[in-house]
């Protein structure tokens, strides 16, 4: 959520693209119907605060359905 720049109102998302692996554009829409300002804001990745490390990658398990499943007995 943003707050419009024009009343200072709450805006909701209405729709985003993924520019980059690090930035996303989104489209807003002022809440407040006496004003209705829609604009563009840009979020970007600014740094890491904890990074992973030592990982042992795995395979990650195949998607089934639950039907699928064996049931221990
Ligand atoms: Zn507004």
């Amino acid at each position: 959520m943003m707050r419009c720049s024009q009343c200072h109102g709450p805006a909701h998302t209405r729709s985003s693209c993924e520019m980059s692996i690090t930035t996303k554009e989104r489209y807003y829409q002022c809440q407040n119907i006496n004003c209705g300002h829609t604009f563009v804001c840009h979020e970007t990745f600014i740094r890491s605060i904890s990074v992973p490390h030592n990982i042992n990658h795995v395979q990650a398990h195949p998607t089934v359905t639950e039907s699928q499943c064996v049931l221990p007995m």
